[in-house]
């Protein structure tokens, strides 16, 4: 019978075992009130249900299985769905009954059928969902005390040991009152005569972890929020469409984005668009902000630029706190009297919102579900509640407290209208960027970072390796700090074999300064626009080389590119000793697909790789609906590096990845069939979209991806049929994707400021100084310059072409655990005895 406001159904007595009868009958008998009653009986069936023996098989030693429940809450964003599937799965991996609320506060408030139990089959397919799937909503009721009394009430109820909050500032900093007051709203419930002391006692401390799902990226203490790429891939796309008609009218274009009090979204917007000016809260323009918009599009117009892109924050504002309006602005461009510009407005409204997540967005909602059940299972009265964040490249738990109470300064320091301080609340990055992006707006306008003649460097920039998304706005913006600076930036064209080959001047040959109106125009460009080749110095000729560095004067390098663009600076480097001129500053900025550059755990082009095949795999899981039981076996790039094969894996909900690290094996094989057929057996039809296998080019030299498809579909017997799709040189790009051209900007510039630390003519400094041949890359949650010569001693698998230590391959665990892939022990006969029941059971726990 099932009961209003309650989740659960009464089973009959008889169904249980006979010392549980009494204490239940016991409890029965104790308790008064008829709704109690129902409550604790459920509870109490519900706990001896959980507790059988095959969950505490699963558990360990855990007695009862622990209810963690997951909500979305406040704005939506893009990676929600992606969230509450890895928590459900991860919460029942590891033993736990997974709860969803539906309509965020709304359902905890309400409770009964908007709390609702998870199983695994549930969240299949919800990586590729855009929105939230189970709702959000804003909730006026968890405002006041009696609905946080009716939300204690119903978690009490339900028996749910732990909530994980999906949202933004405003829901967190719901979560975090609710948790302040919990004590208190439980001595409430105990007063009110609604629960026992002894009913309350294991939930005298409530167990909340925070997830910031927003598209703002507003939470301080955090690089990046769910959903915040995804909005901003969404107004790049945009603002890319709206450019093309912007040139061929020659028209301004207001272009109004979302954000709330946080510029981030138009900051990045415009570093990523090379946009001509931008108005974001945290920094209102000095009062002159009219003049000096007009002077800059005007500078911009006498160059010769034919469109003019004015990005606006929903929160911007002026010094003194007004509200800068799109009409305002389009107002000012239009002016006759001014500029006269032909000015249109764009407010890109819930587009911004719409659609599904990008990679990282995606790659990020899956770690941090993870990591916030782990972190839920781990806690204690006295760990405090995490909010779980990224910093540059690694997952924290930080306390949610402080991460809201920071956010609230930001907003306080606007109010005040103190700039500085709204800017320093925000992460560097951020402040980063900002100088960026005003330094690539006003070259050629702004003379005050300009050094002493003396100081000022000829600045070789080249391309080594295949094109990476990114590679034109690393360039770009390297050129445009140069010309700040008072460098001379070069373009070698075509890598060191157009150096080689064809070195002679511009017009014709590779050796060209650099036209800014030109190369202003290449922040959002794919490709590389000086040219790529894959040639080493050595095969170029290494003296040829040397004598041409010292013929063209350079007096430092900037290198983009990958693996062929680090063994060049180690050639470069190690030839010092022969070739007195090659004794420059160099350094690489690491830009492949591959992702396999040593010294760096991120390369420019990997996320836009990523980009394209989650949307190449969406699309061909989606072909799948008319036939339902397929598998496609799908080959990714990547050389001798399985990152895009496991992140894309970790990003699509792949049932299997294969790598080169871990290799092909027969056995390997054999289980994943068998798996498949499982999961085939038991698919009820939830979820027409096929299924996927991810496997990198170079995972084995005999199995291939149509290889593997062919033994699938001969294993499968006509239960399912499979496919293989080979996206290849797609997986480049087209346009890259915003991250990359974010990122080659900051690199770009530390990479120059880097090397402007040298000077001119020093070449006994440089050569015995190790940080004279660097490479830039992220590491863990910093930004780091490493000597080459460590990093290709200690740090390089040679034969392999790839780090020796890869940050990312303990992810591959996740994409099995999440897709309940059975764990694999390579080394043991086909599945048989002890490894086959492990296999069967590890599909029955999981799957
Ligand atoms: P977001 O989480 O996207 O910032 P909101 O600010 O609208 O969105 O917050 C979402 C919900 O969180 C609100 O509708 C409300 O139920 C709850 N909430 C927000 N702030 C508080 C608060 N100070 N006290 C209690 N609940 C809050």
């Amino acid at each position: 019978m099932p009961l209003a406001g309650l989740n659960f159904t009464l089973r009959p007595a008889s169904a249980l075992a006979s010392p549980f009868r009494v204490l239940v009958a016991f409890v029965l008998l104790s308790i008064p009130v008829t709704t109690l009653l129902y409550r604790t009986t459920s509870r109490l069936l519900a706990l001896h249900a959980s507790s059988t023996p095959q969950s505490r098989k699963a558990t360990g030693k855990m007695a009862t299985k622990k209810k963690i429940a997951i909500m979305t809450s406040g704005g939506d964003s893009p990676g929600m769905n992606g969230v509450v599937r890895a928590c459900v799965r991860m919460a029942i991996h590891l033993g736990c009954d997974a709860y969803c609320i539906y309509e965020g506060y709304e359902g905890l408030v309400r409770g009964g059928d908007l709390i609702r139990k998870m199983e695994w089959q549930d969240v299949r397919g919800w990586l590729s969902e855009g929105g939230t799937l189970i709702g959000t909503a804003r909730c006026m009721a968890f405002y006041e005390r009696s609905g946080r009394l009716a939300a204690a009430r119903n978690l009490v109820a339900q028996g749910i040991d732990a909530v994980i909050i999906c949202g933004g500032d405003g829901s967190l900093t719901g979560a975090d009152r609710f948790r302040a007051e919990w004590p208190s709203l439980l001595k409430e419930l105990e007063e009110n005569g609604e629960f026992t002391a002894a009913q309350l006692e294991p939930y005298r401390h409530l167990n909340i972890v925070g997830l910031v799902g927003s598209i703002d990226n507003d939470l301080s203490g955090t690089d990046a929020t769910i959903g915040c790429y995804s909005a901003l891939a969404r107004i790049c796309q945009c603002i890319d469409l709206i450019e093309a008609t912007a040139y061929s009218h020659s028209r301004a274009f207001v272009v109004e984005v979302m954000g709330r009090h946080c510029g981030w979204l138009a900051l990045m917007a415009g570093v990523a668009t090379g946009a001509d000016f931008i108005f974001i809260p945290e920094r209102p323009r000095p009062d002159n902000w009219r003049e000096e918009m007009c002077s800059v599009v005007e500078h911009h117009r006498k160059l010769g630029k034919r469109k003019t892109i004015v990005i606006l924050a929903e929160g911007a504002i002026d010094r003194q706190g007004n509200r800068i309006s799109p009409e305002m602005v389009k107002d000012l461009l239009a002016d006759p009297k001014g500029l006269g510009l032909d000015t249109r407005i764009t407010t890109l409204g819930h587009v911004q919102r719409g659609g599904t997540a990008v990679a990282y967005d995606r790659m990020l909602a899956t770690l941090q579900g993870v990591e916030a059940v782990k972190a839920v299972l781990e806690a204690t009265p006295d760990t405090p509640t995490w909010v779980i964040t990224i910093n540059e490249n690694k997952i924290v738990r930080k306390p949610l407290m402080e991460a809201v109470q920071a956010t609230k300064k930001v907003a306080q320091a606007i109010k005040r209208q103190d700039w500085d301080e709204a800017m320093a609340l925000r992460d560097t990055e951020f402040s980063e960027q900002y100088k960026s992006f005003l330094m690539t707006t006003a070259v050629q306008i702004n003379h005050e970072m300009l050094l002493p003649e003396r100081e000022r460097m000829r600045i070789g920039f080249i391309n080594v390796g295949a094109p990476a998304g990114g590679m034109n706005a690393a360039v770009r913006a390297g050129v445009a700090y140069c010309l700040s600076r008072g460098h001379e930036p070069v373009a070698i064209y075509n890598g060191f074999a157009g150096f080689a080959r064809h070195h002679g001047d511009a017009p014709l040959g590779a050796v060209r300064p650099f036209d800014w109106l030109e190369v202003d125009g290449w922040a959002s460009k794919g490709g590389s626009e000086i040219g790529t080749n894959r040639e080493l110095p050595s095969e170029s000729g290494m003296e040829h080389i040397a004598n041409l560095i010292e013929t063209y004067k350079f007096d430092a390098l900037f290198l983009v590119g990958g693996f062929e663009a680090f063994h060049a600076v180690c050639q470069l480097r190690k030839a010092r000793d022969q070739y007195p001129s090659l004794c420059i500053p160099m350094t690489l900025l690491p830009a492949t697909i591959s992702n396999n550059v040593p010294g760096t755990e991120y390369s420019l082009g990997s996320d836009t790789c990523l980009n394209e095949l989650v949307e190449y795999c969406d699309k061909i899981k989606q072909s799948a609906s008319a036939t339902r039981r397929r598998v496609f076996v799908v080959e990714t790039q990547g050389g001798r590096s399985g990152y895009v094969a496991t992140l894309g894996g970790l990003s699509v909900g792949a049932s299997a990845v294969y790598t080169p690290e871990e290799g092909v094996t027969l056995d390997m094989l054999a289980a994943d069939v068998r798996h498949l057929k499982e999961v085939f057996a038991r698919d009820k039809g939830q979820s027409r979209a096929g299924r996927l296998i991810l496997i990198n080019e170079r995972a084995s030299k005999v199995y291939n991806a149509r290889l593997i498809a062919e033994i699938l579909r001969e294993e499968a017997h006509g239960r399912f049929e499979s496919r293989e799709g080979i996206p290849g040189h797609m997986q480049q790009g087209g346009v890259p994707s915003p991250m990359d051209r974010c990122r080659a900007v900051r690199l770009a510039i530390r990479c120059i400021q880097h090397l402007e630390q040298y000077g001119r003519g020093v070449p006994n400094r440089v050569k015995n100084d190790p940080m004279s041949a660097t490479v830039i890359g992220i590491k863990g949650a910093s930004v780091v310059f490493s000597p080459v010569q460590k990093v290709e001693e200690e740090e390089t698998d040679w034969p392999n072409r790839r780090p020796k230590s890869a940050f990312w391959v303990g992810m591959k665990d996740i994409v099995n655990i999440l897709s309940a892939r059975p764990k694999f022990v390579p080394q043991e006969p086909l599945l048989t005895g002890r490894k086959a029941k492990d296999v069967k059971r590890g599909i029955e726990d999981y799957d």
